[in-house]
């Protein structure tokens, strides 16, 4: 090939050994994970001047593309995928997922309806089935395998709203929600706010979110779910309830909440399970998820706890009809889904689509049914003894002892308020953030000194622990405190990752002393 030729000359040949090349590549940065800083080095200078440049008017050579993109991203790819990151509810990528993924891209097809992709029509119907078994949700739900927990959200809120506005006799696939009845929305004032983004989307509008309290755990509270309903008595309602909080991992008392739903016969239950769903899948964990099959509808990922490459996520809705009203779809040229074939686009938000289940099918049967169970227990043990550890250090506190895969650390400056004080000013610690979440325990007004050298002393040892690259954590704030978050979500993680995520945590501690 000459670089004057307007599309690049390929052959099978050549093909393979790109193919190859591209696997030694990728072969390369998995066995670096545990050799390299978690947190990358590269700026957004750096990265910028490596990648950018003008777009060049005659075409390079596919290999030499692939050989310097993986030396222009080198510096500033983060090591999420391998064992010692515990920041957000990340996840890692098993290795039959990895590779199915590639073939997913491979086979390129597009897995819109069965006509376009009658295999990977059937992958994505067998491993909808295969989830709903092994999260112990209802047989016969439907479901959609959407990019991730935010646009199930999307496709199960959507359903809802076409459930209950049809029960209260509004059709609002043809008359829109100008005049329909006022849909409420009740929500742990813990939410993700995926939650509400979806509603932004769906034209309900946050100003229909009536939180509801949650104690110290992070679940809600019964009594002021009570009332909530009560309030919203006569209007359609949807309950969101959540399986796995994203700072504690706190699950909701589901079959208690759903319940006091039940008393009504206008309320849908929605569930956010991004993570905390696998729960189920878990002998050990299960009883977390109690009573949660009689919810209507339920969002999850496989790109967190399942370990599938990023975009697999799936709503599950138990009312068809009502799934189906919401994201149905014709076209003369589509031929549509005969007998048991199924078109996925009747079901998802989107038209042309890669077969997104396919990793997750690979990671079910490379797991079976008893490692899925195994490595859900693995990630909670790992963050068990990961909060423990760190908590029991000199100048750590484990403010959220993990119930699943999640904890939160707070570090304690030794000198607290004599150091606060001696420079205080209430705008250097402005960074306190209640989110709009609604409760916290803490109002920073009413903080003392001592609380905002422990946030400023909490924000240094984590900025600390991410620069030396042993490991890596997130912040946060939590009920008003700086926090550091412990998320454990990876088959990469060890026991070994963890004692070593301890040490470089006390490393960490005792470099930020050294300083005070
Ligand atoms: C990650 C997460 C979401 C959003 O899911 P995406 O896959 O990022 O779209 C929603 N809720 C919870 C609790 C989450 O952890």
């Amino acid at each position: 090939m000459t670089t004057t030729d307007p599309l690049p000359a390929v052959d099978g040949t050549d093909t393979r050994t790109l193919l190859y090349r591209t696997a030694d590549h990728a072969a390369d940065f998995l066995e670096g994970l545990d050799e390299r800083p978690v947190q990358p080095h590269g700026t957004h200078e750096t990265l910028y001047a490596a990648l950018g440049g003008e777009l060049p008017a005659e075409g390079e050579p596919a290999d030499q593309v692939i050989d310097e993109l993986v030396a222009g991203t080198a510096d500033g790819l983060l090591d999420s995928t391998g064992g010692a990151f515990f920041g957000w509810v990340i996840g890692g990528v098993l290795p039959a997922a990895l590779a199915a993924d590639w073939l997913t891209s491979t086979w390129d097809q597009n897995t819109a309806s069965y006509a376009h992709a009658p295999a990977q029509s059937v992958v994505e119907q067998v491993t909808g089935e295969w989830l709903i078994d092994l999260l112990g949700l209802p047989t016969g739900s439907s479901f959609a395998a959407v990019t991730g927990s935010q646009m199930g959200h999307v496709t199960a809120l959507a359903a809802a709203r076409n459930g209950l506005l049809h029960r209260a006799g509004w059709d609002v696939a043809a008359r829109g929600l100008a005049g329909a009845p006022a849909i409420q929305v009740i929500c742990s004032a813990d939410r993700h706010a995926s939650i509400d983004r979806a509603l932004r989307l769906l034209g309900f509008g946050t100003d229909a979110v009536h939180p509801i309290a949650t104690g110290t755990s992070g679940q809600i509270d019964l009594n002021a779910l009570r009332r909530a309903l009560m309030a919203t008595t006569g209007a359609p309602t949807i309950l969101c309830l959540q399986a796995g909080d994203l700072h504690t991992g706190a699950f909701d008392p589901f079959a208690a909440a759903i319940d006091l739903a039940r008393e009504r016969d206008d309320v849908w239950v929605h569930v956010d399970g991004a993570f905390g769903l696998w729960a189920a899948a878990s002998p050990r964990h299960r009883e977390l998820t109690a009573g949660i099959e009689r919810a209507d509808s339920w969002v999850t990922d496989a790109h967190k706890m399942l370990n599938t490459p990023f975009d697999c996520g799936f709503a599950i809705v138990a009312d068809t009809a009502a799934h189906r009203s919401a994201t149905a779809m014709q076209a003369s040229y589509m031929p549509p889904a005969a007998g048991a074939e199924r078109d996925a686009m009747d079901w998802t938000p989107e038209w042309s689509r890669r077969s997104r289940a396919t990793p997750v099918y690979a990671a079910l049967r490379s797991l079976g049914r008893n490692g899925v169970a195994a490595l859900i227990d693995a990630d909670c043990d790992n963050a068990a003894a990961l909060v423990t550890g760190i908590g029991a250090l000199d100048g750590a506190e484990a403010v959220a002892v993990p119930v699943f895969n999640q904890g939160l650390i707070r570090f304690h400056d030794p000198a607290r308020g004599e150091r606060a004080g001696s420079d205080h000013d209430d705008s250097d610690h402005g960074v306190i953030d209640h989110g709009g979440r609604g409760l916290v325990d803490r109002d920073p007004a009413d903080s003392d000194l001592s609380d905002l050298a422990d946030d400023a002393f909490t924000d240094r040892v984590i900025a600390r622990i991410q620069r030396d690259g042993q490991a890596w954590f997130g912040p946060a704030t939590w009920r008003g405190m700086h926090v550091m978050r412990v998320s454990v979500c990876d088959w990469r993680t060890t026991p070994a990752h963890v004692e070593r995520a301890i040490e470089a945590v006390a490393a960490a501690i005792a470099a930020e002393l050294a300083l005070a």
